[in-house]
């Protein structure tokens, strides 16, 4: 009987956001954006394509998303690849723009996919959705720790409980020289028990074999020289004084020496924040950010330093309890007869222009059908519309949840219902409905 015809699917890891959950996204980007405003922040869009080598300098060539996660392709002779993740645009923009000439400080947040060929998992798609923001200008320490702050304040915010803060300073240029080849040189005798990513590490990037969760690296990382002891002292005065600020603001964190982070462009503060682990298990990981004081620079402009973070949205939307509203309108108008659809355009038109979300039938079903749309849209009110109605120059005007029904001059119908949706939804209870 079925079709033979085959069924196109989305691509593996990437995901279809139907309208029912979208009320959901459409709350935390809202909330997120508030958020970013109330600190000053500005939203900048970027493209979803840049030239592949971008994200090769500023991101590194031996770090995970460069080495195995881009969509490249070449078009025109020209190598371009899908945004792994929004910095680098974003950098790149404000050098291009040579936004450092018209501002001392920038502050910039964005919101969009970002794409990784990795393994799918909960948690974990190949096209996903970011929360960023980056403050450009700023050699902190005080701006990394207002950017924390606001960011545990926002979690919370969106219904995560007791999100946790975690911190570390893996130091500058300097700073992370010395403790490489201290690294290195601790984990060498050990290189044959060290897992075959760790071992190749070790040669490329030796930093991330301190975050690897494979278990034969485990005792290695427990005994490695931890990074904090490494910090210069313009480097250790950055730390401390992160820390007095963050201490002031009342933010709980936890120093982990071994947060590194996946990508190379970072220097001294590097922060993440988990939460909802028994959602989220070995993703708990909600957002993570870092400082950058190099690429505003490696990427062609002046030396400027810059702070920034990413959250993943389908994180925050599993961690988060935020309730998205049932409602699609709050009216529906239902013309019922022959002769009544146009009166009922007009109608649903002038409750609209009065600022009301409003569907009309237009299929012109019966009766009981289009109430049973009304309850599904979640209408707080049905105008019904009959040739009687019509003639007489009355609605019937019917509060679904309350069960009330009256006849209201045409004439008055609109500030009517106006002022019933913006009155507070009567209780369910029957004592309680009616008056
Ligand atoms: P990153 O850009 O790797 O520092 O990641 C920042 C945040 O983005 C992470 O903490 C996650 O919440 C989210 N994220 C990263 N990669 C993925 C992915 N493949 N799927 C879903 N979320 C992701």
């Amino acid at each position: 009987m079925g079709s033979s015809t085959p069924l196109v699917k989305a691509v593996k890891g990437m995901n279809d956001i139907l309208p029912a959950e979208i009320a959901r996204w459409h709350a935390v980007e809202g909330a997120f954006a508030r958020a970013m405003q109330r600190q000053g922040y500005r939203e900048v869009r970027t493209p979803y394509v840049e030239p592949t080598p971008l994200f090769v300098r500023a991101i590194g060539e031996a770090t995970d998303v460069v080495e195995k996660e881009m969509y490249s392709f070449t078009r025109h002779d020209e190598p371009l690849t899908l945004r792994p993740e929004g910095t680098a645009g974003a950098i790149r923009a404000y050098v291009e723009h040579g936004v450092h000439n018209q501002e001392p400080v920038t502050r910039w947040y964005y919101l969009g996919p970002m794409f990784r060929a990795e393994r799918p998992q909960r948690g974990r798609y190949r096209q996903f959705y970011q929360l960023g923001a980056e403050c450009i200008g700023d050699p902190g320490p005080g701006c990394d720790a207002e950017m924390i702050d606001a960011l545990a304040g926002f979690l919370r915010e969106i219904g995560v409980a007791a999100p946790d803060v975690f911190i570390n300073s893996i130091g500058s240029g300097d700073t992370r020289a010395r403790y490489k080849d201290a690294l290195v040189a601790a984990l060498t005798p050990m290189k044959d028990e060290l897992s075959a990513d760790s071992q190749r590490r070790l040669a490329t990037n030796p930093l991330r074999i301190l975050d690897s969760k494979h278990p034969a690296d485990a005792e290695a990382v427990a005994r490695a020289p931890t990074i904090l002891d490494f910090l210069s002292d313009a480097d250790r005065a950055h730390w401390d004084e992160l820390r007095r600020d963050l201490d002031a603001l009342g933010t709980p964190y936890t120093v982990d020496p071994k947060l590194v982070r996946g990508l190379d462009y970072y220097t001294r503060t590097l922060f993440e924040i988990k939460g909802a682990y028994d959602k989220l298990g070995a993703g708990s990981t909600l957002l993570g950010g870092g400082r950058y004081d190099g690429m505003v620079k490696d990427l062609g402009g002046p030396e400027v330093p810059a702070i920034g973070f990413a959250a993943g949205l389908e994180r925050l939307l599993i961690a988060s309890d935020v309730e998205a509203p049932k409602s699609v309108v709050d009216v529906f108008v239902a013309p019922v007869g022959d002769g009544t659809q146009a009166a009922g355009l007009v109608l649903a038109r002038d409750v609209r222009r009065a600022g009301l979300r409003c569907e009309v039938d237009t299929r012109k079903a019966s009766m009981k059908a289009q109430l049973r749309r009304a309850n599904a849209l979640g209408a707080r009110v049905c105008l019904i519309l009959g040739d009687r109605e019509v003639n007489q120059g009355v609605v019937e005007m019917k509060e679904l949840a309350g069960h009330v029904q009256e006849a209201v001059a045409r004439a008055d119908v609109v500030a009517r219902v106006a002022a019933v949706v913006a009155s507070p939804v009567p209780e369910a209870s029957p004592k309680e409905g009616g008056a």
